[in-house]
C-alpha cells in the first residue's frame, strides 16, 4: 500500500573518497565521507571543465574533502563555486574552499531567501530526522537566477530555478553534454525529502514537471549530488511524478475514512513505518496538505491547544 509503483532507482556506485573521478570527457566528482540515510554514500562534489574550472557544491565542512578538492585542482584554476542548495551536505564547505581558491561563490540566495510562505498552524508532527539540516552562514557572492550562466574554456552552466526540495534549489545545464546536475532535486536512488516550512510540495511538482521529456529543462544525462548518474531520465521522473500523485490520493483517501491529524493520516498511509521515520513521514504529510488546502481540496481547522485537524473540503 505504501507505494504501488516500483521506483526505479539506480543504486550501483563504486566509489573511491577523496579521489578525483573522471566521470564523462568534462566532468569529474569528489566523493565527501558523509554518507547517511540522507546522503547516500556521501555529496558527490562536481568539477567541471579542465584548466580553469567550476565546482558545484562543495559539500559538508570535511577538513579532509575540502584538501582532496585542492589536492585534485593543483595547478588548475577554480572560476566559479556553484550552489544547488543550502543544506548542511552541500554548501558549508564553500567558504574554506574559497578561501583555498579565491574562486567566488554563485547561488539562489541564503537560506530559506525563495521560500513564499510560512507555516501558519502547528501541524502536530512527531520528532525524527528528516534531511540535513539548513546553512544559514552561506551567502552567495554573486546571486543566480533562471538563465543565468556561468562559463569557462569549453563550458557553460546555466541555472534553472528548481524550488521544491529547498526555495532556494538551483539545478545547473551543461549545454555541451546535454546534463543537468540536479542537486537534490532529482536524485537516482531515492525520492527528494520535501519538508515544509522551506520545502513546497506544489513548488517541487512544478519544478520535476520542467524535466519530462520534451518540456523545458529535459535532458539526456542527471547528475545528483548523492548517487549514480540517471540516464533513462524522462523515465525516472514520470516515476517520481506518480509517486507522489498516489502519496496524494491516500492521504486523501485516508481524510475521507476518518483520519483528522497528521499522526492519524500518517499512520493510515504508512502501514508498517519505522518508528524512527514517523517525524519524516508527517512532515512529508504535511507537505502535501499544505498544498491541497491552497489547492482547495483540503480545510485545516485551528484547534487551541492542539495540532490542527483536517477535513475534505465541502465535508
Ligand atoms: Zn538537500
Amino acid at each position: 500500500m505504501l507505494m504501488s509503483t516500483p521506483l526505479p532507482f539506480v543504486r550501483d556506485l563504486a566509489i573511491e573518497y577523496g579521489v578525483a573521478d573522471t566521470v564523462s570527457p568534462l566532468i569529474r566528482r569528489v566523493v565527501a565521507k558523509n554518507p547517511s540515510a540522507f546522503t547516500f554514500k556521501g555529496t558527490g562534489t562536481y568539477i567541471v571543465g579542465r584548466g580553469t574550472v567550476a565546482v558545484i557544491d562543495p559539500g559538508p565542512l570535511l577538513d579532509e574533502h575540502v584538501a582532496a578538492l585542492t589536492r585534485a585542482l593543483a595547478g588548475e584554476t577554480v572560476s566559479h563555486i556553484l550552489i544547488t542548495h543550502t543544506h548542511a551536505d552541500h554548501s558549508p564547505a564553500a567558504a574554506p574552499f574559497k578561501t583555498a581558491t579565491g574562486a567566488k561563490t554563485f547561488g539562489f540566495g541564503p537560506h530559506g531567501s525563495g521560500r513564499t510562505r510560512e507555516l501558519e498552524h502547528d501541524p502536530g508532527l512527531g520528532k525524527g530526522p528528516f534531511e540535513e539540516g539548513g546553512d544559514r552562514a552561506f551567502v552567495p557572492d554573486l546571486v543566480m537566477r533562471e538563465g543565468d550562466t556561468a562559463e569557462g574554456p569549453g563550458w557553460h552552466l546555466t541555472a534553472i530555478e528548481t524550488p521544491g526540495h529547498t526555495s532556494n534549489h538551483l539545478c545547473f545545464r551543461l549545454a555541451e553534454e546535454d546534463a543537468v546536475f540536479t542537486g537534490d532535486h532529482i536524485m537516482g536512488w531515492s525520492t527528494t525529502a520535501i519538508g515544509p516550512p522551506d520545502g513546497d510540495m506544489a513548488a517541487y511538482k512544478h519544478s520535476l514537471k520542467r524535466f519530462l521529456p520534451g518540456a523545458d529543462a529535459a535532458a539526456a544525462r542527471f547528475w545528483p549530488t548523492h548517487g549514480p548518474p540517471v540516464r533513462d531520465t524522462g523515465k525516472l521522473v514520470q516515476a517520481y511524478i506518480a509517486h507522489r500523485d498516489e502519496r496524494e490520493a491516500l492521504i486523501l483517501r485516508a481524510i475521507e475514512r476518518g483520519a483528522t491529524t497528521v499522526p492519524e493520516i500518517v499512520a493510515r498511509v504508512y502501514l508498517g513505518l519505522d518508528p524512527r521515520l514517523v517525524g519524516a513521514a508527517g512532515r512529508s504529510t504535511l507537505a502535501h496538505l499544505i498544498e491541497l488546502i491552497e489547492r482547495g481540496a483540503v480545510v485545516a481547522e485551528e484547534v487551541p491547544g492542539a495540532p490542527a485537524r483536517y477535513r475534505l473540503a465541502g465535508r
